[in-house]
């Protein structure tokens, strides 16, 4: 029997990466996205996997969103929360309605997401939850209190739910990815991202399949005593 998985942002960048790395092991994977067809028409043509549009900050949007998926797939084992914005300004410049969007994506639809398979996850007392966080949110960053606040968020709401899944057969763990090579890091400017770049001991971006390979780790069914931890990889740039 085929595990059925979600993962929101699944179709391009990381979420990308982590879709095909299920697939190929096996899993059933409904790639969320939020509002760029192009590339979910693409993900769905090259890999062969179902694409569903909602937006993880709306709680109504997921709670239907998890009920076309059960219709088309099956009950979710594993949910993925990947999908994440940035909206990068110092304090001073920052605006509270892009303070409200990055938490409310970034956070808020963590939230949403787990609430939309929680129950069905308890029913049948299995479930595999990751949630991306960020070394921003561990270590903050310059122009990026909400971006880090509400990563940092994600770390503590993974904590506290896994202690709730943990008797239940479900766990909850987190990965803080460092800088990887995606449409966001590419946002940088260069000579940003050049400073970023020397101060990551392995000298290098990231990959996205380097996060998916954690994912698959994670979600794995004999991976049941492993919850409520976050999984740094960051290329050494901070331990932890
Ligand atoms: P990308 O910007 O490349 O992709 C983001 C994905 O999230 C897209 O599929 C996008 O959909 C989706 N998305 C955005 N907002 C919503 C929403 N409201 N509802 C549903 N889907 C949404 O991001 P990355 O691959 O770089 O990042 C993935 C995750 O990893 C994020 O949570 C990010 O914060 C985190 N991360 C990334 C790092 C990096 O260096 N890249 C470092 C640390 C953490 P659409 O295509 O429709 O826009």
């Amino acid at each position: 029997m085929s595990r059925v998985a979600v993962v929101t942002g699944g179709t391009r960048g990381i979420g990308e990466a982590i879709s095909v790395a299920l697939k190929n092991a096996g899993y059933k994977v409904a790639a969320n996205y939020a509002g760029n067809d192009e590339r979910a028409k693409q993900c769905a043509e090259k890999h062969g996997i179902t694409c569903f549009k909602w937006d993880v900050a709306d709680y109504d949007q997921c709670v239907k969103g998890i009920a076309e998926v059960v219709a088309k797939l099956g009950p979710v084992d594993v949910l993925v929360n990947n999908a994440g914005i940035t909206r990068d300004a110092t304090l001073k410049k920052q605006t509270r309605k892009q303070w409200d969007e990055v938490v409310d994506t970034n956070l808020g639809g963590c939230f949403n997401m787990c609430k939309a398979v929680w129950d069905g996850m308890l029913d049948r007392g299995f479930g595999r939850i990751v949630n991306i966080g960020s070394i921003n949110g561990q270590a903050g960053q310059y122009g990026q209190v909400n971006y880090a606040a509400a990563k940092s968020g994600i770390h503590g709401f993974t904590k506290a739910l896994a202690q709730e899944g943990a008797p239940k057969g479900i766990t909850v763990n987190a990965i803080a990815p460092g800088y990887i090579d995606t449409d966001m890091v590419a946002a940088v400017p260069p000579n940003v991202l050049e400073k970023i770049v020397a101060r990551i001991p392995v000298g290098r971006l990231g990959k996205a399949d380097e996060i998916a390979r954690g994912v698959l780790f994670l979600v794995a069914d004999d991976a049941g005593f492993l919850t409520g931890s976050t999984m740094s990889i960051n290329g050494g740039q901070h331990m932890y």
